[in-house]
């Protein structure tokens, strides 16, 4: 049986920085979920998909092929051949991928593709419903929350870091955005799973973060 450790929670509340540092310590795979619903959403803009057009999402689904370099330094995310690890990050996409999320048959197809990852290895997953949805039974759940405040500043330093031109305004509406949306979908909304172990971290080190979630899965 493979350990499988789940980690949910709103936009920008640094799952996927300690999911990495864990997996590096664990030597475990780590899957960020989200990269998967961004490269469909960058795929989706660039063939101008109709998102009410139900039989061209799922034509559009049948040529999308996502994978992952199995490094856990720098994971790097390839969407039919091509590393679109950047450009998924951009505002262009972050924009649009909770409507695209949102849709029934993209989930489908991506739960599909994030159970039969956990299939054969051991991993982090980090995303809003890996607890809940993609990994019921996960042997471990992390529910990671931070301060607005908090999650806007960590979201404004990454993307200027980028040399993307972006104000802590248009971020602040962007996760308020995304936070509203992914919690009231139909389809599997983020949600705290009930045995999930809750990690505010508006004031912790990564350090403490991942000393937190070790001392759990010591458990
Ligand atoms: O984690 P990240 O912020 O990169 O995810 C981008 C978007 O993908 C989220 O705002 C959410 O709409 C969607 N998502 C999702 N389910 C997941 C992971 C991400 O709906 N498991």
């Amino acid at each position: 049986e493979n350990f499988i450790i789940a980690i949910d929670g709103f936009s920008s509340c640094g799952k996927s920085t300690v999911a990495k540092a864990v997996a590096n310590k664990l030597q475990f795979v780590f899957i960020d979920s989200g990269a998967m619903y961004r490269a469909v959403t960058l795929y989706f803009l660039r063939h101008q998909v109709d998102l009410t057009d139900t039989a061209e999402i799922n034509a559009a689904l049948q040529h999308i092929h996502i994978d992952f370099t199995p490094h856990t330094d720098k994971v790097c995310i390839f969407l039919n051949g091509e590393d679109v690890s950047e450009e998924i990050r951009m505002m262009h996409v972050s924009e649009k991928v909770s409507e695209v999320s949102a849709i029934k048959e993209v989930r489908h197809a991506l739960v599909k593709h994030q159970q039969d990852l956990g299939k054969r290895r051991d991993i982090v997953m980090d995303g809003r419903d890996i607890g809940t949805t993609v990994f019921p039974d996960a042997n471990l759940k992390i529910f990671m929350t931070a301060s607005p405040d908090v999650r806007a500043q960590r979201r404004l330093t990454e993307l200027l870091a980028k040399g993307e031109l972006v104000s802590i305004e248009e971020i602040r509406q962007n996760l308020a955005h995304r936070d509203y949306l992914d919690s009231t979908r139909e389809e599997s909304p983020l949600r705290q799973a009930e045995d999930a172990i809750v990690l505010d971290n508006s004031n912790l080190t990564q350090e403490q973060q991942l000393q937190i979630v070790l001392q759990e899965y010591e458990k």
